[in-house]
This record gives structure tokens, sequence and C-alpha cells, in this order.
């Protein structure tokens, strides 16, 4: 693709975590190209093109299932006035083309904005990217707080690249997160949940999960959460939230799929068990209090950080079927095998196990269970199994837009 933007005339450029990890000798999860040619002089160059974003239009070029973005070099706004930011300092207009250099200075840390020239295959770096990548440092370009202020997701992004990379955030940029995270309450909620599932859907959960504590952030993304969390004197949640994403890694790491509604139902349940209390010593039996409660907590959830139904419908499940998971007589432990949700259910029964809170003899029974019973445990996960969608790279740059959907269900 940069071959042939250059011979076509066009500066080309890849750029962010494409460079930033090829240096680093890790595999880039995905690439992003940077160049001086417009949206429909980039449509000319490639057949296999979609334009989308009606304010700032990015190309999406196709190559079967994978989509390589390409963007033309952004620029500030020189007019403040008409540039688009909020009183609180917040970009909500995104739409001015710029140079190369302009389009450094907008990008987050300076070692996202390092930039591979495919026309004498140097790398091209305006903000001290290659020093602070050498050192393990994640330093946001410009001034801190006003850069989080810009884009509170900055901060997040800030703790991913920790994780992931190992990086320490350097100290300037670091202070600021213990007082600004309250910025993120003002950012859409749907753009939140791209951005926890990258956060915890991307191999280190565990560390991510850490960092987030550490920061205060946590309870901008899982409110209720949170506040169990500060109750939580003999860590038992801790332990199972603890347990679940080192899981989660391990999973992903052995290349196994992953849904968001395993980690909804880990980061959830303690809420909604809290809930479910309150509604049985109203009179409601055990099935109907997880469902009521179940159905309020995640509703509650919703409003900062969309939980789309699909996924939402199945934490549900998996909530419910945990009673049933406690009887092993009769009929209904072969009915419950044929569930689509029983792997997910039983999988969050070993997990509280593992937690201190179900038994494990109860675990056993249901390993073995499914030893004896192989034809229906096939049945069912073909059943659960979901339909595949096309890969589709999500939207993250302009801070208010919804962001693309799709991403992150289990393959
Ligand atoms: P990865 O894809 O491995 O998660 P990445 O650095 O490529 O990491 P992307 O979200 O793919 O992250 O974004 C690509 C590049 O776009 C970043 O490297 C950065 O230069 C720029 N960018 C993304 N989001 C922001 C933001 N909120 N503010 C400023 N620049 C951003
Ligand atoms: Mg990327």
């Amino acid at each position: 693709m940069l071959y042939r933007l250059k011979d076509a005339g066009y500066e080309a450029y890849l750029v962010g975590g494409g460079v930033r990890d090829l240096l680093l000798g890790r595999e880039p999860k995905d690439f992003d190209v940077a160049t001086d040619a417009h949206p429909e002089q980039i449509k000319e160059v490639f057949r296999n093109c979609r334009l989308i974003g009606r304010r700032f239009r990015l190309a999406h070029v196709h190559f079967g299932r994978e989509i390589i973005e390409v963007a033309t070099f952004r620029a500030n706004h020189s007019d403040e006035e008409e540039g688009g930011i909020t009183e609180e300092g917040r970009i909500v207009r995104d739409n001015v083309y710029g140079t190369v250099e302009d389009d450094a200075v907008r990008r987050d840390f300076t070692v996202n904005a390092l930039y591979y020239n495919i026309k004498d295959f140097s790398v091209v770096d305006y903000a001290g990217g290659v020093e602070d990548l050498e050192a393990g440092m994640l330093r946001l370009i410009g001034d801190p707080e006003v850069r989080y202020r810009e884009d509170a997701v900055r901060m997040l992004r800030a703790v991913r690249f920790a994780a992931k990379l190992g990086f320490r955030i350097h100290p300037e940029a670091e202070a600021p997160i213990f007082d600004l995270g309250h910025l993120l309450t003002d950012i859409a909620a749907a753009r939140l949940f791209e951005e926890v599932l990258k956060l915890f859907m991307g191999g280190c959960a565990v560390q991510t999960y850490e960092l987030l504590c550490h920061y205060n952030l946590l309870q901008y993304l899982f409110p209720q959460t949170a506040e169990v969390l500060e109750s939580d004197q003999h860590g038992l949640f801790h332990a199972l939230i603890l347990r679940a994403m080192e899981n989660t890694d391990a999973r992903i790491a052995a290349g196994k799929p992953v849904t968001p509604a395993f980690l909804y139902a880990v980061f959830m349940w303690m809420p909604m068990q809290r809930r479910a209390k309150e509604l049985r010593r109203e009179g409601m039996t055990e099935v109907q209090s997880i469902c009521e409660a179940g159905g309020e907590v995640l509703s509650e959830q919703s409003r900062c950080v969309v939980f789309p139904k699909r996924f939402s419908l199945q934490t549900r499940e998996i909530w419910q079927l945990q009673p049933r998971l406690k009887r092993t007589t009769g009929k209904g432990p072969l009915r419950l095998l044929g569930h689509p949700r029983f792997r997910a259910a039983y999988d969050f029964l070993l997990l509280r196990a593992e937690a201190g809170e179900s038994h494990q003899e109860l675990c056993d029974w249901w390993t073995e269970f499914q030893v004896e019973n192989p034809d229906v445990v096939a049945q069912a996960a073909s059943r659960a199994a979901p339909k595949k969608r096309p890969r589709r790279r999500s939207r993250k740059k302009s801070p208010d837009e919804t962001p693309a959907s799709g991403t992150g269900e289990s393959k």
C-alpha cells in the first residue's frame, strides 16, 4: 500500500502502533497509514477502498477480511474559536488537513508518533519517540494536562500501553491522571466500550486491571464494581476478578476465544449479588432475584459504558445458570448441558470455586458429567458458536464519534 501511494506521487508513511511494535520486535495488532493524499485521491489509488466518516473522512482499504486505515495528515485548527474545542478543552471537531509535522504533534505519545517513510526506509521522529522507546517511557506530546483535557481517553491509553509494553508512564504524564479521571464521564459511552475491550481483551488484563485500580480509573468504567471493591473486606471480589483476568490472558495467549459477556459476568457479579440479596429480602426467589438484579445492574452500567444487548443477554444467562448448576439430580443436569451458555456458566462456576466462593466438589461433578456426555457437549458448543463477522478496525481518533461496533466478539 505504501509503495502504491508513493508511486502515485504521494507521501506515504506507516505510523502509530505498527511502527512502535515493529521497532520493539513485537507483532503489530494493526497497521495505520498516513499520507498527504486526500481521501478522494486515496480512493483513486485503491480499488478496494471505502471512505468512511462524515466530518473527518478516512479511507478503509480492504484486503479480504483485513482492513487498513489510511488517513490524510491532520492539523490542529489555527483559529481556536472555529476549532471545535469546548470550554473544558475537549476536542469535538477535528477536520483540517495538514503536513506530516502537523500530524505528528496531534498524536498522543511520542512512541506513537514515529513515521516509517517508504521513500527512503527511514523512521521519521518529530517528537523524540525513538529515545523514549529505548527508555521504555510513555511521554505525552505537549502539556499532559491539556492533552488529557482534549481527550480523556488518552489516560486509558496510557494505562493500556504501560500494561501491554511494560513501559513506565513519564512522571509528568502520570501525575494528572490522579486528578483528571472524572473527565472520562464526558466520553461517549459507546467509545468507552471499545476502550474496555482493548483494555481487558488485549492479553494483559492482569496488569491493566491493577493499573486502573492504582490510578483510580476503574470507577469511571465500572462504577458499581469499584464501589463493591471498596467494601470488599476479605478481598474475595478482588480475588475473583484477578483470577478471571489471569484466565482471560491465558486464553488469549493460547489462541482461545474470549467474550465480553464473561468479563462483565465477573465485574458485575458482586453488584448483581448485592442487589439480588435485597430483592430476596423483599420476597423474590433466587432465580427471580438474579434475573431482576441482573437487568438492573447492567442497565445502570450501560449508562457510562455501553454494553451491547447481544452480550448483556449472555451475561445474564451465565448468572441465571449459577443456581441451576447447584442441582445435580433428575433430568435438569442433562438439559443444562445442552444450553448454549452452559460452558461459560461452568467456567464461571470454576472461577468462583478458585476464588473460594463455590465448592470444588460441585465443579468436579460437572467436569465428570461432561466427560460422560460428550455428544450433548458437542451439540451445545456448535449452538453457542457465534457467527463470523468481517473484521473491522475501530475508529478511535475523533473523540466525539461513535466507534464502529463489531469488535471483541469471541471468534
Ligand atoms: P494498538 O493498535 O496496538 O492498540 P496503536 O498505537 O496503533 O496501538 P491505535 O488506537 O491503533 O493505537 O491508534 C493508532 C495511532 O493513532 C496511535 O499510535 C496514535 O498515534 C494515534 N491515536 C490514536 N488514538 C489517539 C488519541 N486518542 N489521541 C491522539 N492520538 C491518537
Ligand atoms: Mg493500531
